[in-house]
């Protein structure tokens, strides 16, 4: 989990080694204080310790920390603590804007989990599932609703979600949400937002981009600043593998062989790619699993949830959906194609390792993508350690194979990372 430091982004103010022990040093209601326990959250994550009291404070916030640092509580928490009883039909309190369909699930299930016992309602709308039944939900009155750009778009434009009793807008996970495009539809909907609302922003990076966006709609933000150097968690030991192309199926079958994982993600760049990997993968194992973007959204949800229950034990998927997925008991990422985006490597290994649990990630580099394996490891600022399988000869044998230097010891500990120059 990422240090507890907060700094304050445009005042002198600066916020350092917040702890908390417990939930109670809140004064949170007796509602939320039950609602806690029941979830089994003893106490704050350093997000949250950070988080909760700016925003109960009502102050804009930028919150720089990746998923499974307990990012979503950092923002329900302090939204259900301020909503008005009353709920007005088609006029949520808050809005919980979110990159894709399995994220706005989840954090649905967040709020629902932490409203326990309390009258809050919460909608997700999203792409892919019928607009009338989402429209109705939202008729009924809720006081919170979690979708994704596109989706409240439309359910704005046709007037069937009201901004006037907007208080709380969350741009949760916004680098996500700006690298898939959803910059205009974002600003659009904040530009229907009332002015004196609060604006939270979730995002594991803090680029240039996002800074104008903060500046141009959110009133003198407090970045809390979870230490950058951290974004791979501790708790995740990564290693890579130099494989030719044409080697690389037969280095997943023996390192999935070799690891028998409790449960994976074997994450390719491309749909098509995706669904060649499940294919090659289901013809010879039992419990996979695969989800991407061509796929309907019942058949999403219906693999997510196979996947939570541990029916599925593999899953292949891509990055955009592959990002939202928060599962607990994931043992191992496998980067099937090197991700050529480093913000996409720490948001697959960070799958791994989730609430200090441990984890491993495993790169497969073909010779000519060092490149991309170099600007990882800047960003993660940490080398990553190279394995072997033996795979025996390559087909082209003017391509790399495996390479053999020695093999790490077997421990998973920390000390297995040599320290980046
Ligand atoms: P998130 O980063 O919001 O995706 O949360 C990651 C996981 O941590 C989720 O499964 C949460 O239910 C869980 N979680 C969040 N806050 C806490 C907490 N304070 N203590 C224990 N688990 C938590």
């Amino acid at each position: 989990m990422p240090s507890s430091e907060a700094t304050a982004a445009n005042s002198p103010k600066t916020l350092k080694r917040i702890s908390l022990k417990s939930f109670k040093q809140f004064e949170l209601s007796a509602a939320m204080q039950k609602a806690l326990d029941r979830a089994g959250y003893e106490k704050p994550s350093a997000v949250q310790a950070a988080l909760i009291p700016l925003a109960l404070e009502e102050r804009d916030v930028i919150g720089q920390a990746r998923t499974g640092t307990g990012k979503t509580a950092s923002f329900v928490i302090p939204i259900l603590e301020q909503l008005d009883d009353e709920p007005h039909p088609l006029r949520p309190q808050a809005l919980i804007l979110v990159p894709t369909r399995e994220l706005a699930l989840q954090v649905h299930g967040e709020v629902e989990k932490l409203a326990f016992n309390q009258p809050f309602k919460s909608a997700a709308v999203f792409g892919g599932s019928p607009f009338r039944s989402q429209q109705n939900r939202l008729q009924q009155g809720v006081h919170v609703v979690v979708g994704t750009p596109g989706r409240v778009i439309d359910h704005l434009q046709r007037g069937t979600l009201k901004t006037e009793e907007l208080w709380c807008v969350v741009l949760d996970e916004a680098d996500r949400m700006l690298d898939i495009g959803f910059r205009p539809a974002i600003e659009k909907i904040l530009r229907k937002c009332p002015e004196d609302r609060q604006t939270l922003l979730l995002s594991a990076t803090v680029p240039d981009e996002i800074r104008r966006l903060a500046k141009r709609y959110m009133y003198q933000p407090t970045l809390v600043n979870l230490s950058p150097s951290q974004v791979a968690a501790d708790t995740i030991d990564q290693y890579y593998f130099s494989v030719a192309r044409n080697q690389k199926r037969e280095l997943l079958l023996k390192l999935l062989e070799r690891e028998t994982p409790k449960q994976a993600i074997v994450f390719c760049r491309t749909k098509v790619q995706t669904h060649r990997i499940y294919r090659f993968l289901a013809d010879r194992m039992k419990a996979v699993g695969t989800i991407h973007g061509d796929m309907t959204q019942s058949a999403r949800t219906g693999t997510m949830t196979k996947f939570r229950e541990g029916k599925v034990s593999l899953l292949v998927a891509t990055d955009v959906v592959g990002r939202g997925i928060d599962v607990s008991g994931i043992s191992h990422i496998i980067n099937y194609d090197i991700p050529e985006l480093c913000d996409d490597y720490v948001h697959r290994v960070g799958r791994t390792g989730r609430m200090g649990q441990e984890g491993v990630a495993y790169t497969f580099v073909e010779p000519d993508q060092g490149e991309f394996l170099t600007s990882i490891e800047m960003r993660i600022d940490k080398l990553l350690i190279r394995e072997n399988i033996d795979l025996g000869e390559p087909s082209q044998p003017r391509q790399e194979t495996v390479a053999a230097p020695p093999k790490p010891p077997t421990s998973r500990a920390k000390k297995r990372y040599r320290s980046a120059p």
